[in-house]
């Protein structure tokens, strides 16, 4: 019989890597493990451009380590700091992927593609949860397809008054807003760090704190837990810079101990009580 969720947890590993447990479901956003020392690069489609990208420190993983995973939930898989050789291992063994059409392409195996909006329903013993695909967009629009697709993800379970938001790596655009019309989103995860290269001068390919400030009044976010900052080389704004920007808008933040489990239902992901709805 499907429950309402006793417990709501995410527990945050670096860059946009993070494990949540919702009931008995238990997804990873966006694998990246791989050892600092191991070189990467990110091929600029359509030319011989490579530009090297270098991660600061690990990857913390949970004590215990990392369960049997249902799913994990890949905004893109072009690129190192979302998607890395471990990454890519972990995913080909839990029992499904979910990410853009054409990055479920590449993968092939157990990648479903989720176009924008598009759901699925990942059951697992008294848990019902569902994904479903939100915009994103990976830069300017000027700059086409050089980052080429990526996908937000909302996370909703049966018996949970909000949901789940996940950014992905995208700039603000106003497609993010029919987020907030579509969910009553709870938490957010956002993908910050404000995201540049030397190639590319001052353009930027994610949210800065103040982009996710205004991103979060824009989806009706309850509380903002910050990822994708800081852990790599080209994420250009220091946690600090973000904590004083994101306080500055009065958005109530969470920032996650790497390793350790940030329980959700207390940032408005609230189980639903009979006869209570308005308690959330
Ligand atoms: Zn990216």
């Amino acid at each position: 019989m499907i429950a309402a969720p006793t417990t709501a947890t995410a527990t945050y590993l670096g860059a946009a890597t993070v494990l949540l447990h919702i009931g008995d479901v238990a997804l990873l956003t966006d694998p990246a493990l791989d050892a600092p020392e191991v070189p990467q690069e990110f091929r600029v489609p359509g030319t011989a451009m490579r530009i090297p990208l270098q991660r600061r420190w690990p990857a913390a993983l949970p004590n215990g380590g990392l369960p049997h995973l249902d799913a994990v939930l890949l905004s893109h898989d072009q690129h190192a700091d979302n998607f890395d050789t471990a990454g890519r291992l972990l995913a080909s063994r839990a029992d499904l992927v979910l990410t853009t059409p054409s990055g479920a392409a590449r993968l092939g195996g157990n990648a479903r593609p989720l176009v924008t909006w598009q759901s699925w329903v990942i059951e697992r013993g008294s848990t019902r949860v569902r994904v479903t695909a939100t915009p994103a967009r990976h830069g300017p629009e000027e700059m086409g397809g050089l980052a080429g697709d990526v996908t937000g993800f909302v996370v909703e379970a049966e018996g949970l008054d909000r949901a789940l938001y996940i950014s992905g790596d995208t700039v603000l655009c106003d497609e993010l807003a029919e987020v907030g019309r579509r969910f009553v989103v709870g938490p957010a995860l956002l993908h910050l760090g404000r995201a540049r290269f030397e190639a590319t001068g001052a353009t930027t390919f994610s949210l800065s704190a103040g982009d996710g400030s205004t991103l979060a009044d824009l989806v009706g976010a309850t509380a903002v837990l910050p990822v994708h900052y800081e852990d790599w080389g080209h994420f250009t704004e220091t946690r600090e810079e973000a904590d004083r920007a994101l306080r500055a808008a009065g958005t109530p933040t969470v920032w996650m101990t790497p390793g350790r489990a940030v329980d959700l239902r207390f940032l408005g992901l609230v189980r639903r009580e009979p006869g209570n709805r308005s308690s959330a």
